[in-house]
């Protein structure tokens, strides 16, 4: 139900835009470009800088540590010496070198009106950006989201870090411990115990990766503890005590007995909770979900007809690929809405863990219901051998049918090989196109191939055309009148 807000009150303003879009992270940058192809006049609000938690505090900067690290890897085994100064001033690096990407003057050059500051509700049409009045036919909340931040006694005096603030940091002291299993905490702690710190990784639940394919979880769990990462699952923080420069993490384990440790620095991979959006907004009325983000229909249109929302705004899956598509979809059906609509979930989505090895979780990763799975390992895979990493392995998880729904991969450059597996599946996951690709030798690829092969094989052995191909064979032996005959030569 439509919550109506009173608008007398305002002063009227000339411009009516057909856009106002709020955050300009990768969702609300894309929906503010779509907007622009579709040639409406578009204002795009952002509190702080363009480019969003992707660009300054997530993909970009983490993915360049984990780089610096394995570039660091050999110098640091050598001096034993702790080297996040050189991998968090790598990261800033890397923000730098792909801000321009996200650069206002490209927006205003397309025609984008970008303004700067916090975007406030005044009606449901209008939103207030400092002494600006703005008003809009349609409004997009693009707004993000934020680090979970848990209520542990104690933490307010002990050091810390999430992943908003880390990059910020010169360098952390030597010793670390990343709170969180999931992709960020996997991340960070190899990045750097590869940087030469003393890492200690904690999880709640009884494997890494929680939620994802357990077998995964696990091989990577092994991986990081060869690394030298100390991995303890099943541990639940309780409260952190200070102790001079030392923290004391005090934990219960599965088991409900007490664990402790100490470190010098905590950082709190922890997931995302709901940011709150511009004030006002929940005085129009504009419905949550039970965890707090805003709720949509599969077009991404709120409960209030001129809202939409896209992005992290509207809970996981948090990524930015996610986020770019959504943007476009709700720009699309803000502006042509009723007469085009684009659903966004519509076709397979892959997630990737940038751990060495890659994970890539294509579509359906976790096998459920009566799905069945077949497995290939990594050791099977030339170039894996060449290479001596053979620790991973492909998973196609398939339908009742044989066709596959979705995989899971660990390999290196997995990241690259989803799209492949997306692909497949969204062409009705036959194995023929992943069989037919040529590859170049030796490829990681080779092991879509092995994978698709057995399948192949699988269905090969008994069916029709098999025997249609073997009496084939098997009358090209009889001296049929009519047909040259091959004879084995006369000895010499
Ligand atoms: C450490 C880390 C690593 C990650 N790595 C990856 C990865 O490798 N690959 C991947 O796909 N995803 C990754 N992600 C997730 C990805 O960064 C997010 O899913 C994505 O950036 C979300 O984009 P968004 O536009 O929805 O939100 P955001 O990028 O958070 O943008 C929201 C914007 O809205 C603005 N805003 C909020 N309220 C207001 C207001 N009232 N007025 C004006 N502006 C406002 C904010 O300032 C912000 O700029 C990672 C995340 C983290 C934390």
């Amino acid at each position: 139900m439509e919550v109506p807000v009173p608008t007398r009150s305002l002063p009227r303003t000339r411009t009516v835009w057909d856009l106002l879009v709020v955050g300009g992270g990768a969702a609300g940058l894309v929906a503010a470009q779509t907007a622009r192809r579709l040639g409406a006049r578009v204002v795009l609000v952002e509190a702080r800088s363009l480019g969003g938690e992707c660009l300054h505090t997530g993909c970009v900067p983490s993915k360049a540590l984990l780089h610096a690290a394995e570039r660091e890897r050999a110098r640091t085994l050598r001096t034993n010496a702790s080297g996040s100064a050189r991998g968090l001033d790598a990261a800033r690096r890397a923000v730098r070198a792909v801000a321009p990407h996200d650069d206002p003057a490209r927006y205003r050059a397309l025609g984008v009106d970008v303004r700067f500051g916090e975007a406030r509700f005044a009606a449901p049409d209008t939103v207030k950006v400092g002494g600006d009045i703005l008003r809009a036919r349609r409004i997009i909340l693009a707004t993000g989201s934020r680090p979970h931040h848990p209520e542990w006694p104690g933490l307010a005096d002990v050091p810390w870090a999430d992943t908003d603030t880390l990059w910020s940091r010169e360098a952390l002291p030597h010793r670390l411990t990343v709170v969180g299993g999931g992709p960020s905490g996997c991340e960070l702690a190899q990045a750097f115990v590869r940087l030469g710190h003393e890492v200690r990784l904690l999880e709640a639940r009884e494997g890494l990766l929680p939620g994802e394919d357990a077998e995964a979880g696990h091989l990577l769990a092994e991986i990081l503890a060869e690394e030298g990462v100390a991995v303890e699952t099943g541990v639940r923080v309780e409260r952190l005590e200070r102790s001079g420069a030392e923290v004391r993490v005090v934990a219960t384990s599965a088991d409900g007995g007490p664990r402790t440790w100490t470190t010098d620095f905590l950082i709190l991979a922890l997931g995302r909770r709901p940011a709150p959006g511009p004030t006002g907004l929940d005085a129009l009325g504009v419905a949550r979900d039970a965890h707090g983000y805003l709720r949509v229909d599969p077009y991404l249109r709120t409960n209030r007809r001129a809202l939409y929302a896209c992005g992290d705004a509207t809970g996981p899956p948090f990524s930015t690929a996610v986020a770019g598509r959504q943007g476009w979809c709700a720009a699309a059906n803000a502006l042509l809405g009723p007469w085009l609509r684009f659903r966004w979930a519509k076709g397979t989505q892959s997630r990737v863990v940038y751990t060495d090895p890659e994970v890539a979780l294509v579509g359906g990763s976790t096998p459920v219901g009566s799905f069945r799975s077949l497995k290939i390992d990594l050791g099977e895979v030339d170039r894996a051998l060449v290479e001596e990493r053979t620790r991973g392995f492909l998973r196609l998880n398939l339908d009742r049918r044989g066709r596959i729904c979705g995989a899971v991969l660990v390999c290196p450059h997995a990241g690259e090989l989803a799209a492949e597996l997306v692909r497949t599946i969204d062409d009705g996951g036959g194995a023929k196109r992943l069989l037919t690709t040529f590859r170049a030798y030796p490829s990681y690829g080779e092991i879509l191939t092995r994978g698709a092969s057995r399948l192949f094989d699988e269905r090969w052995d008994g069916s029709l055309l098999a025997r249609v191909a073997q009496s084939l064979v098997a009358l090209g032996r009889l001296p049929l009148p009519g047909l040259p005959t091959l004879r084995p030569r006369d000895p010499p």
